[in-house]
């Protein structure tokens, strides 16, 4: 085996409760205590023997607990954010006074489309990795010079050098499992998620989306449009292993952009996760025939995460979301009739946004009824179609993503609508959505049936009902 670098991969401290680690993809504190994984960093973690994986959100790490590791390693790859770039850059420069000879790279879609960009911001750090950049990690590990590593800019004498591009990872099989490297180094139980059960471990089977939603990050920039997908048995044999890991966990998490985007392949990874006997749950567009689902169903998915994003069909074609809203509901009517559970997504402030759609969408949201929602702002992130035409039109009145507290700020204004306006509908919304007699009694009757659920969802309702109000002061 080759030597390696003694390797540090670390999600660094910034906001408290930054749920913007690699693996979110609305990087922001949520509404309640929430930690995706952080799967993008995980699979090059895997591929370097003996490295560590440092998450310091869910594990309640500040800077000076984590700046004295710097001592102990040669490598530190950080993967950063739009929201949290700045924050992650202080900590880069804190890990260069800890050890001066300590190597940086910053990873991630916020730099991957602005390499250069973002070696200009801090002479610590030394390189910026593209897309796909695991087998990148892994060359710079193995002590490569720079030089002859893909998908890479660096800097060397005062000046920024950018190698070959890296092509996109065919063979997904070659990615080792993650799920080796979260027992490694992760504690389950810090992750959360308000609506999967809890412990749930998520990961992926698959890069890109087939879809060309101008506002989504990752497959305009890390994932792509094609749906590269790891074998059936390779999935199926890393959910057993995470079994063997994790008997405590109640649910898997396919947190591909759309696990659904080939069908075929999705029930034949259903019927070998129906064999294991395991509860999971998939991202989804609301465009799933029934056949399809009940395959799903009968073999152990529990909810599907659904991006409608839009109640107004002039919206959902403005942002190429390529869904029409009388199959939604249709596919929505199917899903309910199986008893699966919808999470769906919600997103206001697209373009084409008036006081009209906005009320259009809440009484979507109403009428299709999904189990739980999330309401988000608009988000223009760099390297999105959407940022690009937020720039052209005037539309971007602030660059920050989050606010202070790394909470979602609103930053796209139109003429006919206020940033202000679109802020304040999302605390409309959520109220409007779960404040009605069926949510309130749904939630009563779900609490009724376990102690752990009950106490969960008190904790989680005072949690939102004071960050509505946190919401509502910095109006
Ligand atoms: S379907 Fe979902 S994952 Fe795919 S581009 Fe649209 S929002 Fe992104």
């Amino acid at each position: 085996m080759a030597d390696y670098l003694r390797t540090l991969f670390l999600h660094p401290p910034s906001f408290r409760g930054f749920d913007g680690g690699a693996g979110a993809r609305y990087q922001a504190r949520r509404e309640i205590r929430s930690f995706w994984y952080p799967t993008w960093l995980a699979q090059p973690a895997a591929l370097v023997p003996d490295s560590r994986l440092v998450d310091a959100p869910p594990a309640g790490l500040a800077l000076p607990d984590v700046a004295p590791l710097a001592r102990e390693y040669d490598l530190a790859v950080l993967h950063t954010s739009a929201a949290s770039f700045a924050h992650d850059v202080r900590v880069a420069e804190a890990l260069k006074r800890e050890n001066a000879g300590l190597r940086v790279g910053f990873v991630g879609a916020h730099v991957a489309v602005q390499r250069e960009r973002a070696l200009a911001a801090s002479p610590a750090i030394e390189f910026v990795a593209g897309n796909e950049f695991d087998f990148t990690i892994q060359e710079i590990a193995q002590g490569r010079p720079l030089a002859a590593v893909a998908g890479l800019s660096y800097r060397v004498n005062g000046h920024f050098e950018r190698t070959a591009e890296r092509p996109p990872l065919e063979n997904m099989d070659a990615l080792p499992f993650v799920v080796d490297v979260y027992r490694r180094d992760l504690v389950v139980e810090q992750y959360f998620i308000g609506y999967l059960l809890h412990p749930y471990v998520s990961l992926y089977t698959g890069r890109g989306c087939r879809s060309r939603c101008t506002f989504c990050l990752w497959p305009q920039t890390v994932g792509g449009h094609r749906y590269r997908t790891r074998s059936v048995e390779h999935v199926v044999s890393e959910i057993a292993q995470a079994r063997r890991h994790f008997p405590q966990v109640k649910e898997y998490f396919f947190d591909d952009d759309t696990f659904t985007d080939d069908l075929p392949r999705a029930e034949a990874i259903a019927r070998g996760l129906g064999r294991l006997g395991v509860t999971w749950s998939c991202n989804a567009k609301a465009n799933v025939p029934a056949s399809t689902l009940k395959v799903l169903r009968d073999n152990g998915l529990r909810l599907l995460l659904v991006g409608y994003e839009s109640g107004s069909q002039a919206i959902l074609n403005n942002v190429k979301k390529g869904v029409r809203l009388d199959l939604a509901r249709e596919f929505t009517r199917n899903a309910k009739a199986l008893g699966i559970k919808i999470h769906g997504t919600f997103i206001m402030g697209l373009p084409g946004e008036t006081r009209e759609t906005i009320e259009e969408t809440i009484t979507f949201a109403r009428q299709i009824d999904p189990d739980s929602l999330q309401v988000s702002l608009a988000a223009p992130y760099p390297g999105t179609a959407l940022y690009q035409e937020a720039l052209e039109r005037g539309w971007l009145e602030r660059d920050e993503l989050v606010d202070a507290g790394g909470v979602q700020a609103s930053v796209l204004g139109y003429p006919h609508l206020s940033r202000t306006e679109i802020f304040a509908s999302v605390e409309s919304f959520y109220r409007r959505f779960y404040f009605r007699p069926r949510k309130i009694f749904g939630f009563l009757r779900e609490m009724a049936t376990d102690a752990a659920v009950c106490r969960r969802r008190l904790a989680e309702g005072a949690e939102f009902v004071r960050f509505l109000a946190r919401r509502h002061s910095s109006a």
